[in-house]
């Protein structure tokens, strides 16, 4: 298992954001939280990445606990996030913000090689890699902020609401490159308002309802479970 959460929960103050959930990630699955607004998906995973600190709870990464990491070791340790509404860097340019995901390797051969991957696989950052990462539509920052976070090696990747605002062309491709990714050996972490397309490319998934986890299943069981039909899917 590469990623086990076990009990977390997560406050705000005195509201409680998540509260005691478990879940587990295996090596190369594609593993999919889905909810409404609200539910504690991005508590979740600003918790695993190390940005807000449990309340309780433990998460294991490789079987070793990181619940109480850095986020600069979660990151040096395998783990990275593409967080909501992108956030990449306006003001420095496309390369220079691919350049930031791989601040902290030490690999620079397999470092040049990875800026070669990240440019076959988004060919729109190649050509535009001089020009300011403001500049660039919704989908292509989208892009960046994925080829970004790609740009840290990560083993696993965390995805917040990647098809977010997104026109649907890009939502579409959006989702074949995450395809793409675990293809090529990265397990995925991925939060999802848009369920119907997060379970369609999902291995598994998991329902969060008010800081709970209320179902669980492959994302065949949970796209065909009538209650998921009715709440997230308009069925
Ligand atoms: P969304 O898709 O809207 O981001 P979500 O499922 O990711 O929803 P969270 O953002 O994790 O949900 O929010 C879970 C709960 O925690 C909500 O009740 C939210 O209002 C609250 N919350 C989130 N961030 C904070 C914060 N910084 N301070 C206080 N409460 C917060």
């Amino acid at each position: 298992m590469l990623l086990q959460v076990k009990d977390l929960s997560v406050n705000y103050g005195v509201i409680q954001a998540v509260k005691g959930i478990n879940f587990e990630v295996n090596e190369g699955e594609i593993v999919s939280l889905i909810g409404a607004n609200g539910a504690g998906k991005s508590t979740t995973l600003h918790a695993i990445s190390g940005l807000i600190r449990p309340k309780a709870g433990k998460i294991l990464y490789n079987d070793r606990e990181i619940q109480k990491e850095s986020s600069q070791k979660i990151v040096s340790g395998g783990i990275s996030q593409v967080p909501e509404g992108r956030h990449i860097f306006p003001g420095l340019s496309v390369m220079e913000n691919l350049q930031m995901g791989a601040f902290l390797r030490k690999d620079r051969d397999k470092v040049k090689k990875d800026y070669a991957n990240i440019f076959e696989r988004f060919p729109v950052l190649e050509e535009r890699k001089n020009q300011d990462a403001a500049t660039l539509s919704g989908g292509e920052q989208q892009m960046l902020a994925m080829g970004r976070a790609l740009m840290a090696a990560p083993k696993l990747l965390l995805l917040d609401e990647p098809s977010m605002g997104l026109a649907p062309i890009f939502i579409n491709e959006i989702f074949d490159i995450i395809e793409e990714i675990k293809r090529n050996g990265t397990t995925v972490l991925l939060i999802e308002q848009n369920a119907a397309k997060a379970l369609s490319i999902a291995d598994r998934g998991y329902v969060l309802s008010v800081g709970k986890i209320v179902l669980s299943g492959t994302g065949a069981e949970l796209l065909s479970n009538d209650a998921v039909q009715k709440a997230y899917l308009g069925g």
